[in-house]
């Protein structure tokens, strides 16, 4: 790799680690000086920079060096140590990878709305298609239709794409409402704040005011009383003279611990929907939307790869992608499958020990000596009956499908014949010793090939 990649890595990887603001504020305008017997120069553009980057990023980024050099024995930083003409060529910022675009300084600074997140770009499947639904009803109706709407689900699943999404909507579809977006964490701050500065007034008539109130990462109250309580003052205000409320959390509000009472069952009050794991099919999908919008076409077996690989985060997923996208920039040449695996090789834990929708289809009908193409059929008979539930016991249990899903991917079936299959499968599990070495030695067939 010369320095230049190695740089582009080191962002490509910490970007997936950290937020976007502090990414864009402590790595712009940042490459590697040089790179002699072992030791690295980082340039940075000015004092406050270099010490942040030493001291709070500086072990990760020596990390992800050595994990792509093991030459790689110190690494050190320089202010502003341009050398231009090299500098001048190498895209410092990944230009057109989406998130390294440093697009925080899109967003607005009344709403703290970023464009980039729309209904649009937002890619639908089982996993997030009730969270959706009720996200473009609302803002189509703001105020009107689920109030509060909780979106929740894990990290890098969207939860804040959909709300910012819903945002963005309004604000076009009703220019006259006024929509603000305020992480919880940041809510917070400004409760604490105001009540220091004696001001608790003026930070009440500002929420007040609002028409749509988007808090993003509820969880972070959790424990806060004082906050809490003022949120609390605040929601029933808003939602007593009909404006809207989003929220997002990590987990179902009956699960956020210390969450008063009194706001727990207001949050729970309206509609509750939640982003799951998304599916391998919508996985794929999203990476050729992301592609497409780089107008970058990568080969399907390099798509497959970064699917299979990572089945849990869209971050991780739109992060991969960002590393090939910055290798195609650089070297002017879409990564083949040998380049991407060598590209991404590191980002994924164990590769080969994950399992995919062909993985689990093909071991289960080899266990059973079934054609593929029975396990999808509609036949009632007993010895494909049951390989088609176990089947689908194994795309809830390792590849986290939804019930929909699953019903749809086997005959088209509704989501209540996949809930019975898993849960027949369950409960026999429990009594019936050979099914579980059955489907054990079934795992170890999906997760060897
Ligand atoms: P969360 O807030 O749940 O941690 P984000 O909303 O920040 O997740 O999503 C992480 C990244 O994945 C964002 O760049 C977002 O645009 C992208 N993303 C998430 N879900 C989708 C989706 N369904 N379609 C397209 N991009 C998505
Ligand atoms: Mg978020």
């Amino acid at each position: 790799m010369t320095k230049e990649e190695l740089w582009q890595a080191v962002l490509a990887q910490t970007q997936l680690t950290i937020s976007q603001a502090n990414f864009a504020t402590w790595f712009k305008d940042t490459g590697i000086f040089s790179y002699k017997e072992g030791e690295i120069l980082i340039s940075v553009p000015n004092s406050f920079a270099k010490e942040w980057l030493e001291n709070k990023y500086g072990k990760t980024i020596f990390k992800i060096l050595y994990s792509l050099d093991k030459e790689i024995k110190e690494v050190k930083y320089t202010v502003g140590k341009t050398e231009l003409k090299i500098l001048k060529r190498v895209p410092t910022s990944l230009p057109d990878t989406g998130q390294l675009e440093f697009e925080e300084f899109k967003i607005d600074k009344e709403t703290n709305l970023n464009p980039r997140y729309t209904f649009e770009n937002f890619v639908v499947g089982p996993f997030n298609e009730l969270a959706q639904a009720a996200a473009e009803a609302v803002s189509k109706k703001p105020g009107l239709v689920y109030n509060p709407l909780f979106i929740y689900g894990g990290v890098g699943l969207g939860k804040t794409h959909l709300l910012q999404a819903i945002g963005n909507a309004v604000i076009k579809n009703f220019s006259q409402k006024k929509v603000k977006y305020i992480p919880a964490e940041k809510f917070t701050a400004g409760v604490v704040s105001s009540i220091r500065n004696h001001d608790m007034e003026g930070f009440k008539t500002k929420y007040r005011t609002i028409d749509v109130l988007i808090l993003d990462d509820v969880q972070f109250l959790a424990g806060k009383e004082k906050t809490q309580e003022e949120f609390f003052h605040t929601f029933n205000s808003l939602y007593e003279s009909g404006k809207q409320i989003i929220l997002s959390s990590d987990r179902p509000p009956k699960a956020i611990p210390a969450l008063t009472e009194r706001l727990r069952s207001r949050f729970e009050g309206g509609m509750i929907g939640d982003i799951s794991y998304p599916d391998y099919e919508t996985r794929i999908a999203i990476l050729k939307t992301k592609g497409q919008e780089k107008e970058v076409n990568f080969p399907e077996e390099v798509l497959d790869y970064i699917a299979s690989n990572i089945q849990r985060n869209i971050r991780e997923l739109e992060g991969a992608l960002n590393r090939l996208l910055a290798y195609q920039k650089i070297n002017n040449q879409i990564p083949n499958l040998e380049t991407a695996k060598s590209l991404l090789r590191n980002l994924f834990l164990s590769p080969n020990k994950v399992a995919n929708p062909k993985k689990i289809i093909q071991a289960v009908s080899e266990f059973y000596d079934l054609k593929e193409k029975d396990i999808f059929s509609l036949s009632r008979k007993k010895e494909v009956v049951r390989p088609r539930q176990i089947a689908m016991f194994l795309f809830r249990e390792e590849l986290k499908s939804s019930y929909p899903f699953i019903g749809r991917k086997f005959g088209g079936k509704d989501h209540t014949t996949a809930i019975y299959a898993c849960a027949k499968i369950t409960k026999e599990l429990e009594i019936n010793e050979n099914l579980n070495n059955e489907i054990n030695l079934i795992r170890q067939r999906i997760f060897s090939g």
